[in-house]
């Protein structure tokens, strides 16, 4: 589509129009998971919104054109004190993590980035960039620690609209000796018995959070990319961070030119964290319903804004579903879209607006043609609903009504014998009993068929 991507940046929290460094290599770093426990739908909304954005680019700029990075953060001191209370070794719980998260991501049918770098195989680049902050001046070590010196950096704080005057103040409790100024932070530290360690010039030690980001976007994307985006709880200090080691490190004016974060996922107008005791793992969703509502109740509402989480949302986006299933169709190409239906996406990643054109087509689709239904189809397709066909949509709500076809034959079989011996109670009860496992029977012309309600 000839039309412009529209991002809000919050460089200068301003909407602006989105230019690529360069269009044949459109880069997008993310930050990723930290691997300690599994993905709630706080998580999920990120993988929803910046898989929606990776699939825009796409379109704009061409398939080959754009690479999405998203990091996984396999060492941590969440993680480390995680492995301790499940009594397991760090490996094992990385490991049983990393594999629940990609069965996560395809449920809710997300693409798999372009790259998907874990922190402790980068452990070298993380060295090397702490080694050039220091030999920049822009770190320094202190009794085996390394920290990165704050106010050496002109632009700290620019992101996140921070003084350097407000962060000595908010940073005062709880200081380390090793520091030279209360807001400096931690590049390298060293280990404790039982931690994950590494050799460095400083020791034995593990890296800070904020370096992996700045040394494997480097290594991705360049000194200088197009998009980072995240949770719009990494803004600070995180991507603060990450944006002085990298500019000092690389002796850039610029990290990234786009900072585009997403609002939280709430419960009863509480975030949904971890920390809060309030979270809901997806994997709980395996059973009781299908990715797709899930993914599209986390399209409901503007990526900027929070999104409450609720039964009536999960309910109405599994009504809505299971309506546009009325007029599936199987596509073995995509149909040609109308030329504004991907506007609102273009426009700041506005899913409501594009789900909003979404009843707009199947209103047309449901009294028109096979052609108004595949045009409505390849639509859904687009942001990731209805790629399954109905069949797999109506065995997901076999599944929760917990009766398979072949019981559901023969309990039809059993009531048409009932019928032929005009036991007619007996036909009932079983058509009842059907209904309560949410099987509708439909007698008519002499033939019985059955449909999930
Ligand atoms: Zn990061």
């Amino acid at each position: 589509m000839n039309k412009d991507i529209f991002l809000t940046n919050n460089l200068s929290n301003k909407k602006e129009k989105f230019v690529p460094i360069n269009k044949k290599k459109v880069g997008m770093y993310v930050c990723g998971p930290t691997v300690y426990d599994e993905p709630h739908i706080g998580n999920a909304r990120p993988l929803v919104i910046f898989d929606i954005l990776f699939k825009i680019l796409k379109c704009k700029y061409g398939k080959e054109s754009v690479k999405y990075v998203r990091n996984i953060t396999d060492v941590d001191d969440k993680i480390i004190k995680s492995s301790q209370e499940k009594n397991i070794s760090i490996s094992d719980l990385t490991k049983r993590i990393i594999k629940s998260f990609s069965e996560d991501c395809k449920f809710l049918n997300c693409e798999t980035p372009s790259e998907q770098p874990q922190a402790t195989n980068h452990i070298d680049l993380m060295i090397k960039m702490i080694s050039e902050l220091i030999d920049k001046n822009f770190a320094y070590e202190s009794n085996r620690h390394v920290y990165f010196q704050v106010n050496k950096f002109n632009d700290y704080g620019k992101l996140s609209n921070k003084k350097l005057e407000d962060l000595i103040a908010g940073s005062r409790v709880d200081v380390s000796k090793n520091k030279k100024n209360p807001e400096d932070f931690v590049l390298w530290k060293p280990s404790i018995k039982g931690e994950p360690f590494w050799d460095s010039p400083w020791g034995e030690g593990r890296p800070g959070w904020h370096i992996e980001c700045s040394a494997m976007s480097k290594k991705f994307l360049g000194n200088e990319f197009d998009i980072h985006g995240g949770g719009i709880d990494l803004l600070f200090p995180h991507h603060e961070n990450e944006i002085a080691q990298s500019r000092c490190a690389n002796n850039t004016k610029v990290f990234a030119n786009y900072w585009v974060h997403n609002a939280f996922v709430t419960m009863s107008n509480e975030k949904m964290a971890k920390s809060q005791g309030n979270i809901l793992k997806i994997k709980y969703f395996k059973d009781k319903t299908n990715g797709q509502v899930l993914r599209l109740a986390l399209m409901s509402a503007h990526y900027k804004q929070p999104l409450d989480w609720n039964d009536k949302l999960l309910n109405d986006c599994k009504n809505t579903i299971e309506k546009w299933y009325s007029v599936y169709r199987t596509l073995k190409t995509p149909s040609k879209m109308p030329d504004d239906m991907l506007l609102p996406l273009y426009d700041d990643l506005n899913t409501p607006g594009y789900i909003a054109n979404l009843h707009k087509l199947f209103d047309k689709a449901k009294n028109g043609n096979d052609n108004d239904k595949k045009i409505f189809v390849s639509a859904c397709n687009f942001i990731g609903i209805l790629n399954e066909t109905r069949t797999e949509w109506l065995n997901f709500k076999r599944r929760k009504y917990l009766i398979s076809e072949k019981d559901i034959l023969k309990k039809i079989e059993l009531r048409n014998k009932a019928r032929e011996n005009k036991d007619y109670k007996g036909a009932d009860k079983i058509r009842d009993e059907l209904f309560d496992k949410g099987v509708l029977i439909e007698d008519k012309d002499g033939k019985t068929s059955w449909k999930i309600k």
